[in-house]
């Protein structure tokens, strides 16, 4: 595969971007990663022309694949057409929030911003502000973002920032417990219960080999937080209009949270992120109550037209028929190349999520611990040596999962389950 271009991209790059990138992960491709010239349904073509079947779909916000469909690329452009944005705030804005409320019971007021990580941060400071506590409880191996609050490693009794640059004192507030374990959050809420302002966790860990909620741990978490006075926040930022369709994993695992995170999806591709929840805890941001929230982009007509279009698009074109009916395809097919070839492997995810961990043993993860006791070395060899010297563009490691798209089809996940035989 010829990949001069990328290369030479990549040299320009590092000399004016840190590490060449813009964002940590994409460094994981190496020794460098192939510049995309555009996409393709469900394929991407790099600067050298070689084409990719994708399944990293910017990981996560494409749930319609690489062309947009008519009514979608028709409101993006003829917004952009008239003036990208004002500072005063649009319809759009007001159509979108609508749609949220309407389809996703939990949440009676939401607000939008940039990215997912604003919205976990916000989230945070909402949640102490309402409550007027400090602590947050979250999952290790839960991914919420580049924030201060929550990139912190270590364990309940010694949580250390896991990043550079973030003062030990800010850790001190946060208390990481294993994934699925009830226990350790007892424990958290036996010391700690009148200083905790909210449990913060992904429904289902996807940043981090995908792991799924045990039996009950949801309805626990909801119980223990009720009972504590703390509030329940779903990171939906991932499973948000893709599992469990339009009312997100919180309907599919029948549990309320207080407040939801949102991201990818809910900006049909243009950058985004959102707090909904109860409408009493979402008043508390500012200019309606005490906690500041602000941000220039915030809303910004073309994401909010690019979101309403495609979750529209979504609900009257069976997206979410197609997606989960080739998830069950990919995972039913790795399933079987699994077990007849590497029987020690676990296959992941659900809906249109999907990722095969390196298991030693065959047992599904339950937390992170199992998911990094995993031969995760293996999938630079998997990834870079095989599947993407197949035309196959799969996550840049070990722990970020995959995405199906509207945009792929029968024949993509044939190609990929025959490049999956050979690779493994
Ligand atoms: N929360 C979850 C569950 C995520 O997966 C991510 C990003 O992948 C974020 C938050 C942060 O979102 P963003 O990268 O848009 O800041």
């Amino acid at each position: 595969m010829n990949d001069d271009n990328s290369r030479a991209l990549y040299d320009r790059a590092l000399s004016v971007m840190p590490g060449g990138v813009n964002s940590a992960v994409r460094a994981a491709i190496e020794p460098y990663p192939f510049f995309v010239q555009k996409g393709d349904g469900g394929h991407v073509i790099d600067a050298d022309g070689n084409r990719y079947l994708d399944w990293v779909m910017g990981l996560g916000p494409l749930l319609l694949g690489h062309d947009l469909p008519d009514p979608v690329r028709a409101g993006i452009q003829r917004k952009a057409s008239e003036g990208p944005m004002y500072g005063t705030p649009t319809e759009v804005e007001v159509d979108l929030a609508e749609f949220v409320v309407r389809h996703v019971p939990s949440v009676e007021k939401i607000r939008f911003v940039n990215s997912g990580t604003e919205a976990t941060v916000s989230a945070v400071r909402l949640a102490r502000g309402y409550t007027g506590r400090n602590k947050i409880v979250i999952n290790q191996g839960g991914y919420h973002g580049a924030q201060e609050s929550t990139l912190v490693d270590g364990d309940a009794d010694d949580p250390r920032p896991s990043s550079a640059g973030i003062p030990q004192s800010f850790s001190e507030h946060t208390i990481p417990v294993p994934f699925n374990d009830e226990e350790a959050v007892r424990e958290a809420f036996e010391k700690h219960g009148d200083d905790i302002a909210a449990v913060l966790t992904e429904p289902i860990l996807g940043n981090y080999g995908i792991v799924h909620p045990a039996e009950g741990y949801h309805e626990f978490l909801r119980d223990v937080t009720d009972e504590h006075g703390s509030l329940l926040i779903f990171d939906e930022v991932i499973t948000g209009f893709r599992v469990g369709g339009l009312g997100c994993a919180q309907t599919e695992f029948g549990v309320t949270p207080d407040l939801t995170t949102f991201g990818k999806i809910v900006g049909g591709g243009f950058p985004v992120g959102a707090i909904g929840g109860r409408a009493e805890i979402i008043e508390q941001f500012a200019p309606a109550g005490p906690v500041f929230q602000a941000g220039t982009f915030s809303g910004h007509p073309v994401t909010m037209v690019a979101g309403l279009e495609t979750l529209q698009f979504a609900a009257e074109n069976g997206v979410y028929e197609h997606v989960d009916e080739l998830g069950d395809r990919l995972r039913d097919g790795l399933s079987e190349i699994v077990a007849d070839q590497a029987p020690e492997y676990t296959v992941a995810g659900t809906a249109s999520m999907f990722k095969v961990i390196f298991t030693r043993d065959g047992e599904a993860p339950k937390n992170a611990a199992d998911v990094k006791n995993a031969e995760t070395d293996r999938w630079r060899r998997v990834f870079w040596g095989q599947m993407k010297e197949r035309g196959i563009f799969l996550s840049q490691n070990q722990f970020e999962c995959q995405f199906v798209s509207y945009g792929h089809t029968d024949e993509d996940v044939d190609r990929t389950l025959e490049a999956y035989k050979e690779a493994l």
